[in-house]
């Protein structure tokens, strides 16, 4: 954290100081390429398929300035780290008691894909674990699912500042294996947690994990969330600065899964992972962070 203030004020200090973030951003990396350990997700097969060697650190200011360093123009799917921009997405069109009634607020020091609802109210604990996230997919706006798939999108495309895609084969590859997911969705169509058939709800899941990103593109939708809803390269307000709380909170208990705990402790941001190997952080007001290196640990 110290290190990342000392960035700030240096590139507050105008052109000439730029380089030291530069510098330090390759030593970083360089640093940081050396570790080992870990390796790509392969419960959906086409994420095996990736370089474990890629390795990507971006990170862009609330004034729309960018800094990149390795693999950050590689594009892999965001995975888990969509999860957030659905949640304040569908904070800002139902409200926050609305969204409450479909999914709480509570970690679940469990697995991101455990099939479990809390005992009392029925509903999923968060919406960074997949059955809150899914609870939240059905909350798009559209009247057919076409309008939902193209509002997804064009939702992620403002968030990035350029038109965004789906990578059809990781989408194809989840949605014939993602039987937990299905499990999960089934769970919660039982407790009216989603009302909508749930092979419809996951399709779009299911697409919202497989949109195509890059690091760089993940540190500008970071940033976004930074500049309290305001896309810092476009200046498009994507969300208002409402939720920005609601959301950087449930980022910060929830984002890191059932690593979520150590990583406050440890690292202090708000934060989301997501099974491609990439995490973003907000530093609120100043700058979104991403780093992306297929290879995870257990903790994801
Ligand atoms: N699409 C993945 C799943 O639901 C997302 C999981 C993740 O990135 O943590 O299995």
């Amino acid at each position: 954290l110290n290190k990342i203030d000392t960035i700030q004020r240096a590139s507050q200090a105008g052109p000439t100081a730029l380089a030291p973030v530069e510098d330090y951003l390759a030593e970083l990396h360089a640093r940081v390429a050396a570790i080992s350990g870990g390796k790509p997700a392969d419960y959906i097969p086409e994420l095996g398929k990736v370089d474990p060697e890629l390795f990507g650190i971006a990170i862009a200011t609330v004034d729309g300035q960018i800094y990149a360093v390795g693999d950050a123009a590689v594009p892999f799917t965001i995975q888990s780290v969509s999860k957030p921009f659905m949640y304040r997405y569908a904070l800002q069109n139902y409200g926050r008691l609305a969204v409450l009634e479909q999914v709480g607020v509570e970690p679940t020091g469990e697995a991101f894909n455990s099939i479990v609802l809390d005992e009392v109210a029925n509903r999923p604990f968060n919406p960074m674990v997949n059955a809150g996230a899914i609870a939240v997919a059905e909350m798009m706006l559209g009247e057919t699912q076409d309008e939902r798939l193209a509002n997804m999108l064009e939702l992620f495309s403002d968030l990035a500042g350029r038109k965004l895609d789906i990578d059809q084969s990781v989408f194809n590859s989840e949605l014939a294996t993602g039987h937990r997911n299905r499990a999960i969705a089934y769970m919660m169509l039982n407790t009216s947690m989603i009302s909508r058939d749930p092979n419809e709800v996951l399709d779009l899941y299911f697409r919202q994990c497989s949109v195509k990103v890059t690091c760089r593109d993940l540190a500008i939708m970071a940033a976004t969330l930074a500049n309290d809803g305001k896309n810092p390269l476009t200046g498009k307000p994507v969300f208002g600065a409402q939720y920005v709380r609601d959301m950087l909170t449930v980022m910060n208990s929830c984002g890191m899964y059932d690593y979520a705990g150590e990583w406050a402790y440890e690292v202090g941001m708000p934060a989301k992972s997501g099974v491609s190997g990439s995490i973003i952080a907000v530093i609120a007001g100043q700058i979104g962070i991403c780093v992306y290196s297929p290879p995870i640990d257990k903790a994801r």
